[in-house]
């Protein structure tokens, strides 16, 4: 499983968004290497150029799976969208990015991406709209415009609009051989993404995870260093469960150890009822004996 999270995951407590590609929080989003995933969060423009000219290109070398959520910024066919898809693509070339996440709402020009198609890029699922259903149409639309982009999963902002979750299996019947990395986090309405150990209620958003295969970044926002580890644990061993007990195999294999676990409190309950028969027996024997 590749887990891990986004650089902004502090963006509540850091005095500047510059902080998140410090050396000191890369270290921390690493968890002693327990954390193979990282996703480089960019706001705009600076941060793209703080990250060619400033970053080291081995700061991110321990992570097996780094990813870049794009600027959510109006993408223009014309010299300002070029010159950000420029950075971008020099991006790629200074990391082994993975996927590139781009906000769909955020593009005024698809044929701008054309010039750039060999990059990995992918979509998010934004909920601009309450229906859900308008959502994936619109997406469907633009992968069928754009083949090349891929789809990110964020599970978070569908249950903003749907709580229950109910239209994941809609998700995954149109987008699942597109699916290229899964964003979870809680809803908090002041931080918007919050930490999913401090919201059991919302677990759903972690049930949301399906394929294991795939990459999974922790979009929570956390107000303490100490939450970081809090939350790796938390959503591990949740996903860990819930594989458990919906993978087929596993069920079946689950069912029979529970089965043999009856059988053997059973019996021995079954021992113990007969061991006291025999010292009651015992006893009355030893009784008539005096
Ligand atoms: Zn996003
Ligand atoms: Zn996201």
């Amino acid at each position: 499983m590749i887990l891990g999270f986004s650089n902004g995951d502090f963006y509540p407590i850091n005095d500047s968004s510059f902080d998140r590609f410090s050396v000191e929080q890369t270290e921390i989003f690493k968890l002693d290497g327990r954390a193979r995933a990282i996703e480089l969060h960019v706001s705009n423009k600076k941060h793209l150029k703080h990250l060619l000219e400033n970053v080291d290109k081995d700061q991110y070398s321990s992570f097996d799976y780094i990813s870049l959520h794009a600027p959510t910024k109006n993408y223009q066919n014309n010299k300002k969208g070029h010159e950000v898809l420029t950075l971008i693509e020099k991006i790629c070339q200074k990391w082994p990015i993975k996927n590139i996440v781009l906000h769909p709402d955020e593009v005024k020009d698809w044929e701008l991406f054309l010039d750039y198609k060999d990059l990995p890029w992918s979509l998010e699922n934004i909920h601009n709209v309450k229906d859900v259903d308008v959502v994936i149409q619109e997406l469907k639309a633009i992968f069928q415009k754009y083949p090349f982009f891929k789809f990110t999963f964020d599970l978070q902002h569908l249950y903003i609009v749907e709580p229950d979750l109910q239209s994941v299996r809609k998700f995954y019947q149109e987008f699942s051989d597109r699916l290229v990395e899964y964003h979870i986090s809680s809803y908090e309405p002041e931080l918007i993404h919050g930490a999913l150990f401090k919201n059991s209620k919302q677990n759903v958003i972690i049930k949301g995870v399906h394929n294991i295969n795939v990459p999974i970044i922790i979009e929570s926002a956390f107000v303490n260093v100490n939450e970081v580890e809090k939350e790796f644990r938390y959503i591990n061993q949740k996903l860990k469960s819930y594989m458990n007990s919906t993978n087929p195999i596993r069920k079946k294999r689950n069912r029979v150890l529970a089965d043999y676990q009856k059988r053997l409190t059973n019996l021995k309950s079954k021992q113990i009822a007969m061991a006291q028969k025999i010292l009651q027996a015992k006893k009355s024997n030893f009784n008539f004996n005096n």
